[in-house]
């Protein structure tokens, strides 16, 4: 089925966020510059429509409902390499300021070069190390009300590198697999020495048979992915931040891989 379709029939009701007539042209702009931008960069493995469609634009945009839910102004996407979360979730929210923050200079500038094309304003692009920007006495410390992260490394890590970019009362958004109950365990006391607390771990297992119940052009292949994506058990970590984070954090980058705490 042709992208705009896909995304009006599968990608809307997986993710949750209904996709207007100007969304669903961004995604597919933001298609077409994947494919451009990976070849001659290396930002996913996935090319093929469907996959990119439903890793990264419906995984990105089922953020969307849980930060709307609980509302804010700004959002920071911690290691955002080619553009996930940030990009859909900046198409899902545009009244959101939406950073973009990487340690690879050419990724940013890059995502940057795509958030014109699609013509998304009030978005920030910063190139460097979370764990430096996040620093005592940074101005992108604690400034933010949510930060989202996916595949960038284990919870107990990640914490330190997201929790001082968020605002007490904010929230520290981790994608996880399959994985995320193990991680959350070996996780606990980063969270709590961040001054983060484990809100609630929000499983995504959208009703695939629901959902192509009103769809009839899906192709085998769609359909094979579509299930696998539902069944894949994702889930959503929410940190609420419940006290500012000691000057201490966060460490430089040996200390919090060698010793997360
Ligand atoms: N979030 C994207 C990219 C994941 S790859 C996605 O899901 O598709 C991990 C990215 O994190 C890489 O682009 C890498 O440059 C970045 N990264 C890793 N450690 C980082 C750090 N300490 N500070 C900033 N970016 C980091």
């Amino acid at each position: 089925m042709p992208l705009n379709q896909f995304c009006k029939d599968i990608i809307a009701p997986v993710s949750g966020v209904p996709l207007s007539a100007e969304k669903l042209e961004q995604f597919s702009a933001l298609y077409d510059r994947v494919l451009e931008v990976n070849s001659v960069m290396n930002i996913t493995s996935l090319t093929d429509m469907c996959d990119v469609a439903l890793k990264h634009f419906a995984d990105s945009l089922t953020l969307a409902p849980v930060i709307s839910d609980i509302g804010g102004k700004s959002i920071i996407d911690i290691g955002c390499g080619g553009g996930f979360p940030g990009l859909p979730l900046k198409i899902a929210l545009p009244d959101y300021s939406v950073t973009m923050l990487d340690s690879t200079e050419k990724k940013v500038r890059s995502v940057e070069q795509t958030a014109g094309l699609l013509g998304l304003s009030e978005m920030h692009f910063v190139a460097g190390r979370a764990e430096e920007l996040a620093k005592k006495d940074s101005p992108m410390r604690e400034r933010y009300d949510f930060a989202v992260s996916r595949a960038v490394a284990r919870l107990n890590v990640l914490c330190e590198l997201c929790l001082p970019f968020v605002r007490k009362g904010g929230y520290f958004l981790a994608m996880k697999g399959a994985g995320a109950d193990e991680e959350l365990k070996e996780a606990r006391s980063a969270v709590f020495a961040l001054g983060g607390k484990v809100e609630r771990v929000i499983k995504q297992s959208p009703d695939c048979d629901e959902i192509l119940s009103s769809v009839s052009a899906a192709s085998e292949q769609e359909l094979e992915r579509l299930h696998d994506f539902c069944g894949a058990g994702r889930s959503i970590i929410a940190v609420r931040k419940v006290s500012t984070t000691g000057g201490k954090y966060p460490r430089a980058f040996a200390a919090i891989t060698k010793k997360p705490l």
